[in-house]
């Protein structure tokens, strides 16, 4: 189906990141309710801004393919008055941030439940050769139907790049070999992004809060990996994030791997329901 700027109405804003915006819109001609994601291309140079949009969109393109429960679909993209919009699934409890902020500290039974969602999905990409690169609570959304999905992916660092200052990615979940050398980029730096966000909402709080970006390029180096605060969760889910968080990136594990975990093998069992959790939230309306 063709995507047009003009079929679009708008419901409200949902949120605002570097790219851009997201709004909840209905696409008329379906009666779809979508969230659509309008990114600025500012770029100066119009043959550059053309190459970048061209460049993007053919992204997107493989972005639309990826089907999986654990990855929020594409229902396309389309330019118009030089920007892009993405049109995505909407999904009604919005990211992990917005929940912890709103409710408190995620209990630690869901948060293992959630990674597990993650971590699916990082392997779907994997297998799918594409790395997230921008893993924290914003860019994972809930629904009310207790689903977990992750959002906002693939976009290679030259699109970023090309597509100028507004994309400066979320520094605050960068691995350490990013750091050292920003092109070091593999499978296991979303999962340092993953340890990171699992800390944020079983707390309820920023890791590296208040550091400019160079005080925590500094400390990410030269301090011990972050951790829980101690006495306060299970052993096992020490462990676990202990295992994200190892500062060298050739020790840590794949999706695959901590998939193994056994406190993640347990999650996957039994544990508490996803429905359980999300019917205890309010609802964006
Ligand atoms: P960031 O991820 O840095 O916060 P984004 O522009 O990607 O910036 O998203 C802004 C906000 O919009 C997110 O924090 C999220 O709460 C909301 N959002 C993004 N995509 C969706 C979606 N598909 N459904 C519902 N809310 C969304
Ligand atoms: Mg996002």
């Amino acid at each position: 189906m063709k995507l047009r700027d003009k079929d679009f109405e708008f419901e409200h804003e949902l949120g605002a990141g570097n790219g851009g915006t997201v709004s909840k819109v209905k696409h008329v001609p379906t009666g779809i309710v979508m969230a659509r994601k309008n990114i600025i291309v500012s770029v100066d140079d119009e043959s550059n801004r053309k190459k970048a949009e061209r460049q993007l969109k053919s992204e997107l393109k493989i972005l639309h393919e990826c089907k999986s429960e654990f990855i929020v679909s594409s229902y396309g993209a389309f330019s118009h008055d030089g920007a892009v919009s993405v049109c995505m699934e909407y999904m009604d409890l919005g990211s992990l941030d917005g929940i912890y902020k709103k409710h408190g500290a995620i209990a630690e039974a869901t948060v293992v439940k959630i990674a597990v969602h993650v971590l699916k999905g990082l392997m779907y990409l994997a297998d799918n050769k594409i790395l997230h690169r921008d893993i924290k609570p914003s860019n994972i959304l809930v629904n009310s139907k207790g689903q977990v999905k992750i959002t906002d992916f693939g976009v290679s660092k030259q699109v970023l790049d090309t597509l100028a200052r507004t994309f400066t990615g979320t520094q605050g979940y960068l691995a350490p070999e990013r750091i050292t050398s920003g092109d070091v980029y593999t499978v296991t730096s979303d999962i340092w992004a993953l340890g990171l966000t699992l800390i944020e909402i079983a707390t309820a709080k920023h890791v590296y809060p208040m550091m400019t970006l160079f005080e925590m390029m500094t400390y990410v180096q030269d301090s011990d990996p972050p951790s829980l605060p101690p006495g306060k969760f299970s052993p096992l889910f020490e462990d676990l994030i202990s295992k994200c968080v190892i500062k060298d990136h050739m020790q840590r594990a794949g999706p695959e791997g901590l998939l193994q975990h056994p406190y993640c093998m347990d999650a996957v069992e039994g544990g508490i329901s996803l429905l359980e959790w999300t019917n205890t939230l309010d609802k964006d309306e």
